[in-house]
């Protein structure tokens, strides 16, 4: 027969657990490690890019405020006299001790060239009509101005410029320093150190129109830049963070702050995606680092797991071998078990089994015996017959019925008689072989089953018992006899009824020949009668 197994086993259900919560705990604390971390590295690289940019708007700032001093001393001294004959040689002096300019000029009130650093003599006198030099000569005050094309030298730029005055305060023009925005310039070199730049991370400064100054890439210097939000804010002349998407798509953190001396502003900024990645790096990391203690974890889990429910597998195996088939006769299996439940359960299966097997014992007694004198039943006898016969195990049956036993009990009594049929039940079982059959067929009848190949040892048998209680006094002091037919399986009947048969009347045939006798049924009676 099939068991169908019902269920999961202990077990493998415990594991399954653990292994769910242990993954369950890695996923649930990988991803709040990940996500405080994220918001932690934003947060940091928000304030890096933060101080980074402060820190270079003031470095500008001053770098402004000394370039404008610078031209205003020397712009006083020469002031007093335009005309002078070095005049060239000190705005070239002045150039070199300067070097954030890459040209130095002076400009009279007209807009003409009075001289410059990388003046040839042809250009003396020239009339400048470039953007800064007209805003300069408009405001008369001091300038940073917006880059514009030098018609001069054709290159983008920006100039700084302080106004000329006489000593009288009378206008005279201005002299003013151009920084030439695609050359060697000093914003590539403040902005050069930008933090982390192997990591994507790069600034640009705009000006106050929104116009890129300074640009890591130099084909983008002069873009307007005035679409993005964050050079709105600075263009308002704000400072601050964001997170926003730039030209190019990439989701970036930007930090701007607006430089006051020049208008500008200097916006630094690192790809979102850097931050996410080592996030990233740093959850798989702590992943990385805390398998090898979770595996030992999964590992003590999982003995431990077979340990406590070995007994408790023990157990249902046991159980599940309870069957009225098995009577319960397998031994209850051995547990150590420190588990309280487990130790009940091997306990009140012990009791179980021990009454199962008790009522087995007595049920099955019951119904394979008869109650007076303990020996089998017929049905018993039935069962062994057919059992015999289904192996091919040769055997004699003894068919034996007591003399004159009605008389005995009209004697004696029927309790005598009782007293005679247990006394006749204990010789039988004293006096047969071991492997015998015993067996009350009914009232005063028995039958008992030899075991072997020839009729011959069946008939000494009976004929022992048949002595024997001639000889002995039964329980009535009296002696009490036995008419005793035998008959042999296979030789004589080839079934169990034709066997049975042939006992019978061997048996009455004894009756009939005076008692007191054994009788065996022979072949040639078969044959005779079956014929
Ligand atoms: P015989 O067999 O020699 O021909 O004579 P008999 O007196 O034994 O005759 P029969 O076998 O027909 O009688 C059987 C008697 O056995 C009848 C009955 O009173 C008695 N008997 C049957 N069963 C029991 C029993 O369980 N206890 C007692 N005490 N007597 C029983
Ligand atoms: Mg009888
Ligand atoms: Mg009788």
């Amino acid at each position: 027969m099939v068991r169908i197994k019902r269920g999961f086993k202990l077990r493998s259900t415990v594991n399954a657990l653990v292994l769910l919560t242990v993954l369950a705990t890695l996923t649930i604390s990988s991803f709040i490690a990940y996500r405080s971390e994220k918001q932690s590295l934003i947060r940091m690289t928000f304030q890096l890019n933060q101080v980074y940019t402060e820190k270079i708007s003031e470095t500008v700032n001053s770098l402004f405020d000394n370039m404008k001093q610078s031209l205003a001393v020397t712009g006083e001294y020469l002031a007093t006299d335009l005309t002078r004959p070095d005049l060239h040689e000190q705005l070239l002096l002045f150039q070199r001790s300067n070097p954030s300019f890459n040209t130095v000029f002076i400009i009279d009130r007209n807009g003409s060239l009075v001289d410059a650093s990388n003046a040839e003599p042809s250009n003396i006198g020239t009339k400048i009509t470039s953007a800064g030099t007209q805003q300069a000569l408009k405001e008369q005050r001091p300038l940073v101005s917006e880059p514009y094309m030098s018609k001069a030298t054709n290159k983008l730029i920006v100039m700084v410029s302080q106004p000329l005055k006489d000593a009288k305060g009378t206008y005279l023009g201005f002299i003013g320093g151009s920084i030439r925005l695609h050359e060697t310039n000093i914003f590539q070199t403040v902005l050069g150190s930008v933090p982390d730049q192997a990591n994507g991370s790069y600034a640009y400064v705009v000006s106050s129109s929104g116009h890129l100054l300074y640009h890591p890439d130099p084909s983008r210097i002069g873009e307007d830049g005035s679409h993005n939000t964050v050079v709105r804010s600075l263009m308002a002349g704000e400072s601050g963070t964001r997170r926003i998407v730039n030209t190019k798509g990439v989701d970036m953190l930007t930090s701007y702050s607006y430089i006051k001396e020049a208008g500008w502003g200097i916006v630094a900024q690192t790809p979102t995606e850097i931050v996410l990645t080592s996030a990233r790096n740093l959850v798989m990391k702590i992943v990385i680092y805390m398998l090898p203690a979770l595996l030992v974890f999964i590992a003590i889990i999982y003995w431990f797991v077979g340990k406590m429910s070995a007994p408790f597998s023990k157990l249902a195996q046991f159980a599940s071998m309870l069957s009225p088939n098995q009577s319960g006769r397998d031994r209850l299996p051995r547990i150590h078990s420190w588990n309280y439940e487990a130790n009940e359960l091997h306990r009140a299966f012990g009791r179980a089994a021990r009454h199962f097997r008790f009522q087995f014992d007595n049920l099955s007694k019951e119904a394979q015996t008869d109650p007076l004198t303990g020996l089998y039943n017929r049905r018993t006898l039935d069962q062994f017959i057919r059992h015999w016969i289904e192996q091919s195990i040769p055997f004699s049956m003894m068919v034996m019925d007591l003399d004159h036993f009605k008389q005995v009990n009209d004697t004696y009594g029927h309790e005598k008689g009782d007293e005679v049929l247990k006394f006749l039940s204990v010789s039988l079982q004293r006096l047969v072989g071991e492997g015998y059959v015993c067996c009350r067929f009914g009232g005063e009848e028995f039958v008992v089953l030899v075991p072997n190949e020839e009729l011959d040892v069946a008939l000494q048998d009976a004929e022992k018992i048949r002595r024997y209680m001639s000889e002995t006094d039964s329980p009535t002091d009296n002696k009490v006899t036995l008419s005793i037919g035998v008959a042999h399986y296979p030789s004589v009947a080839h079934n169990a009824e034709q066997l049975f048969r042939l006992a019978d009347e061997a048996m009455y045939r004894a009756k009939r020949l005076g008692r007191n006798r054994v009788e065996f049924a022979k072949g040639s009676e078969f044959e005779e009668r079956t014929s």
